[in-house]
């Protein structure tokens, strides 16, 4: 047998709200925006730095959400492309270097 327990109270004092309101604050920490130097445009910054490294803090700094997801989707072309094992360490400087030039326009060395 199914009870529905406290149906009509819950929804009548949902209704009429005594829940706190968002924290604006938190939301524009959550949402800042990074000055990007690929694009040019002041967008999203993305969650986390993607790398515990120099350039993950680098990319983080400087390169907007948008144009990460563009790297990601680049980067999984690459991978299928060359058929790179990133257990190797090659394979992945060589996707490091990769990284750089699709975000920073940098030639590969
Ligand atoms: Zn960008």
């Amino acid at each position: 047998m199914r009870r529905v327990r406290g149906q009509q109270t819950d929804r009548t004092s949902a209704a009429k709200g005594d829940v706190a309101p968002p924290q604006r604050q938190d939301y524009i920490t959550l949402m800042s925006d990074v000055a990007c130097v690929r694009c040019s445009q002041t967008r999203d910054r993305m969650a986390a730095p993607p790398f515990r490294n120099e350039l993950g803090d680098r990319i983080y700094d400087s390169i907007c959400q948008t144009c990460w997801q563009e790297w990601l989707q680049q980067q999984t072309a690459i991978i299928n492309h060359y058929a790179l094992d990133l257990r190797d360490p090659r394979s992945r400087e060589f996707l490091t270097t990769q990284t750089e030039a699709f975000l920073f326009g940098q030639p590969p060395a």
